[in-house]
């Protein structure tokens, strides 16, 4: 099950902040799952950095072997791998 609010984790600059989707999607987030699926490699981005810096352009765009990836970037594909698990809040608090 998803929480209301989870990590969104920018790949690029590593910017963390905890926010539901609709936050996210208006401070102009690229994340799941207004973009893309959770488990399924898409870019994960801040707004501020741009998706051709994402694992995702590596693999799909630059088509590149997952061997091939950095070890930062290969942190990352373990972690989209591992959602939504990988991306639950710290505080296990629930709303009122
Ligand atoms: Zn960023």
């Amino acid at each position: 099950m998803i929480p209301q609010r989870y990590k969104h984790i920018c790949e690029v600059c590593g910017r963390t902040e905890e926010l539901t989707p609709e936050e996210a999607f208006e401070a102009g987030w690229d994340y799941p799952p207004r973009m893309g699926a959770f488990g399924i490699v898409s870019p994960r981005t801040c707004p501020d950095c741009s998706m051709m810096d994402t694992v995702w352009a590596a693999l799909v765009l630059k088509k590149m072997n997952p061997d091939e990836l950095t070890y930062k970037q290969k942190l990352t594909l373990l972690r989209i791998i591992n959602e939504p698990d990988s991306v639950m809040p710290d505080s296990e608090e629930q709303e009122p």
